[in-house]
């Protein structure tokens, strides 16, 4: 730390983003990436000349994107917001919305407490009960900033539509937003409620399950006057946010929605194979709505469990929380993938004489 850090920042814990080791070539099943490519749509969308226009800025407004989102969910383009990756969002939204503090589930995505330190929001964790479900009385009316990701993580679990309205409906005079990077494969999105609740923000990625986590884009879905506090907030902070090329990949992923639901469908039948293959084999494992499992075994420590996988060459996502750290998060690869990782689980649990 230099002398010159405002003093405020000294203490900040920033977030730890998964490895991305370039060591070897690992199975990658840590930070919930595609194992497939996006859409051939979006792979033929960029020329030469889109790269010669890179000497232009990108469109502050991201017109056509906006207006082809707003079509896909059924919304006016003023109720899309656009950002690079949808971090970029939750970021804005503690900035915005963090008047009163903050309250979200004890274990969820562990990017929400480092957001509310960043802009000094006083927070509340509401622990999960015990199944490891969000508690949704305790998260209602809670009269505070409300973040929710549904499915949630690390854990996976889906927290059905009208216990999301719930927590919505009981807190008027705040924002309640939905983190739904996950819901494409097999979650109920509140985008649905859009219609119904003005204090609603849908916060959705094209990181996951359309396959794009290198192009950085999030948006977010609202009612305009939460949007418009949002472009405030950006237009104060780096208009050209979203650059050239993400908008028109962007928007060519639009084009081509089929595929990527397509590609989830897929991901979902690997997740049941392996959710089933791995109970078989002793680990508890809840039912994910999500491209990951969180998996715990009883006779396997996590952190060793962790690093065996590592040393064999698949790569999972061990969490140091000490309320967790029996657990590993493992992101849906493709078929081959899953099948190398089971094998690699059963040697381990070979060589541990279970
Ligand atoms: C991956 C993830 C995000 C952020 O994704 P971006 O790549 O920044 O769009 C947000 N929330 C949750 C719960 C995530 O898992």
């Amino acid at each position: 730390m230099s002398q010159f850090l405002r003093a405020k920042y000294a203490g900040l814990e920033a977030y730890t983003p998964g490895e991305q080791p370039r060591d070897k070539k690992y199975i990658k099943l840590n930070t919930n990436e595609s194992p497939y490519p996006p859409s051939p749509a979006v792979l033929a969308a960029l020329g030469r000349e889109d790269l010669a226009d890179l000497r232009l800025y990108s469109d502050p407004e991201g017109k056509e994107l906006k207006e082809k989102l707003a079509g896909l969910y059924g919304v006016a383009p003023n109720q899309v917001f656009l950002s690079n990756g949808s971090d970029d969002i939750l970021n804005f939204t503690f900035m915005a919305f963090g008047q009163d503090g903050a309250v979200f589930p004890g274990l969820t995505y562990s990017f929400y407490p480092v957001f509310a330190d960043l802009h000094g929001v006083p927070y509340e964790k509401v622990p999960l009960k015990e199944d490891f479900t969000v508690d949704v009385a305790g998260l209602s009316g809670r009269g505070k900033l409300t973040v929710l990701a549904n499915p949630n993580a690390p854990t996976g679990i889906a927290l059905p539509l009208d216990r999301v309205e719930e927590i919505i409906a009981s807190n008027p005079d705040h924002v309640v937003v939905v983190d739904e990077a996950y819901v494409d494969f097999g979650g109920d999105s509140a985008a649905a409620l859009l219609g119904k609740y003005h204090n609603l923000l849908v916060v959705m990625t094209y990181s996951k399950s359309r396959s794009m986590a290198g192009a950085r884009l999030g948006f977010a879905l609202g009612s305009s006057e939460i949007i418009e506090d949002l472009e405030k907030l950006k237009y104060s902070t780096n208009p050209y946010n979203v650059n050239r090329l993400t908008l028109k990949l962007g928007a060519a992923a639009v084009d081509s929605d089929d595929y990527f639901r397509a590609n989830a469908r897929r991901i979902m039948d690997t997740r049941a194979k392996a959710t089933q293959a791995l109970r078989e084999l002793g680990f508890t494992v809840p039912d994910s709505q999500a491209n990951f499992l969180f998996i715990t075994h009883p006779k396997l420590d996590g952190g060793e469990f962790y690093a065996k996988c590592k040393e064999k060459g698949v790569l999972i996502r061990h969490f140091s929380d000490p309320v967790i750290a029996q657990y590993n998060r493992v992101t849906i690869g493709a078929e081959e993938e899953m099948e190398t990782f089971l094998q690699v689980v059963q040697e381990i649990m070979k060589e541990e004489g279970l």
